[in-house]
């Protein structure tokens, strides 16, 4: 029998995957191709350029969520064609939101009445929480210095330089000046009293961070508070807090929960959290909860009625997907506190291991804390032949996405490597990565010396002879071989802006 020419062609089943013309001929990149393509080959072409991406498990540059229980991820697949915007569709899902609101605003210890239901609203990820938070502080401070007859066009934040890029964002997107704390050497966090002496009347919040992402380092949120409470009893202002709690939200409740961060401070008005970071999601879901109904200004809530019945939102996206909703909730009833506690115990193990290991080799100092998100940031004691960004760069060659960042101002000399532990990086992994380290740490140590030699021989043409005039060209082509080195790497990381796959 013999097949007509366009059945054997389109039916990819009849030939090798690979030698079937759809796989073998070069798509157009830029422009949409005139025909279709069968299922399978598409498939095969977008799996295969794929897997040129990096081990998100692998990945330690990120606190973003990289494995979930295989029974969770089919309820994501079930729910993958729900959009979340037609609550009166799936009301299910908008009732599964609120649980998830109410236990978050409980676990930050909101201030509720046993029948009161939590303000607050799932999002996107923190920036888009932030960017809420942010909107709420600026139109009730707009709203009181009108009331008051005082000028409203001048509003700005205080921070920390560490602040995560979102609050850049929402500084510039929604004008507001951003007035930053800067850092200094070995502080590497906001200085509350510093920021307390930045603070105007028009300031519409100061931002905290539980859990820096440079270090993750807790920021001092009691302190802030009871100075801020003092300046606003002085100056008769009503100068608010925002904690952003992006990836501490879901450690201190459970790890340090004496430690007063949240609500039981009178002034932190709202709170963001992500779910997608140690609230154990996959990427795309965050939460910010408000103190109370008359934090969060009723003129920014949309009443929406051609879905079905009335639907108060506030987001800034309208349509998104349900599955992360739903993923959240299947965390909080599945884990509980008891299991959210043994998971970030457990993180906090492996980062003590991590940590230890990395002492042992005499070569780092270490600069987060004990207290804070479970991670190793750590810089080198020693900079004359390598630096953080080669040691970075010589991991990769071992799977490992280790990220190397230079710190803001003021403390912009200091480059800092850092490990995120995640709930999937386990024990092994954590003294895999020391074992690999310490072999990336040698490697290092000798390669001065094998650029210094083809140097030598390329600028004298004579390998081998041995003289002081040559001893002493080495030394200086050592040196400035290094400065070269760092130099290209400082402008490669200054060139992709300062957070750098760092998030
Ligand atoms: C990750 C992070 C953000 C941004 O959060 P997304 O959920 O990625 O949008 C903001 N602030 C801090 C402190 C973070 O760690």
């Amino acid at each position: 029998m013999v097949l007509s020419k366009t059945a054997s062609e389109t039916d990819v089943s009849v030939h090798s995957t690979f030698a079937s013309r759809y796989v073998r001929t070069s798509l157009p990149r830029f422009k949409m191709a005139e025909e279709s393509i069968p299922k399978e080959a598409a498939y095969q072409i977008i799996h295969d350029e794929l897997m040129l991406d990096g081990n998100p498990r692998l990945n330690l540059a990120s606190f973003v969520t990289t494995w979930m229980e295989p029974e969770c991820d089919k309820l994501i697949m079930a729910a993958i064609n729900k959009n979340y915007v037609d609550m009166d569709e799936y009301p299910v899902t908008t009732e599964l939101q609120n649980r998830c609101v109410n236990m978050i605003a409980h676990l930050f210890n909101a201030p509720l009445e046993e029948s009161e239901t939590a303000v607050g609203v799932g999002t996107v990820g923190s920036s888009e929480a932030i960017m809420l938070a942010g909107l709420a502080f600026k139109r009730r401070w707009q709203n009181r210095r009108k009331l008051e007859g005082k000028p409203y066009d001048n509003p700005n934040i205080v921070t920390g330089a560490n602040v995560q890029v979102c609050w850049e964002k929402f500084a510039r997107y929604f004008e507001v000046e951003l007035k930053e704390v800067k850092l200094r050497d070995g502080y590497y966090v906001m200085d509350p009293e510093k920021a307390v002496e930045m603070v105007d009347e028009n300031t519409i919040c100061v931002a905290a961070i539980l859990g820096s992402t440079l270090n993750g380092e807790f920021e001092d949120v009691k302190l802030l508070n009871d100075l801020l409470v003092e300046k606003n009893k002085e100056t008769g202002w009503d100068t608010p807090i925002h904690v952003d709690a992006a990836s501490g939200g879901f450690i201190a409740p459970f790890l340090y929960p004496e430690l007063e961060w949240d609500f039981r401070l009178p002034l932190v008005k709202s709170i963001n959290v992500s779910g997608h970071k140690y609230g154990l999601v996959y990427a795309g879901i965050g939460w910010v909860i408000w103190r109370s109904k008359e934090d969060l200004p009723e003129e920014l809530i949309f009443h929406i009625n051609y879905l079905g019945a009335d639907q108060p939102t506030f987001t800034l996206n309208f349509s998104k997907g349900s599955s992360q909703v739903i993923a959240q909730y299947y965390q909080l009833i599945r884990l509980g506190y008891e299991g959210y506690k043994m998971v970030m115990e457990n993180c906090n193990d492996n980062m003590a291991v991590l940590k230890e290991g990395l002492e042992k080799t005499g070569r780092f100092e270490i600069i987060s804390k004990d207290i804070g998100v479970p991670l190793v940031a750590f810089t080198l004691k020693d900079h004359t032949h390598f630096n953080e960004f080669q040691i970075s760069d010589m991991l990769r060659r071992y799977g490992w996405i280790v990220p190397a960042y230079t710190m803001p101002p003021d403390a912009q000399h200091v480059t800092v490597l850092r490990v995120v532990i995640r709930e999937d990086f386990s024990r092994t992994l954590a003294e895999r990565l020391v074992i690999d380290v310490t072999k990336v740490v040698h490697e290092l140590d000798l390669l001065p010396a094998r650029v210094i030699s083809t140097n030598t021989i390329m600028v004298t043409g004579e390998a081998g002879e041995e003289n002081d005039e040559k001893v002493l060209f080495a030394k200086k082509s050592e040196i400035e071989t290094q400065r070269e080195i760092t130099k290209a790497w400082k402008k490669f990381v200054m060139d992709r802006k300062k957070m750098n796959g760092v998030c």
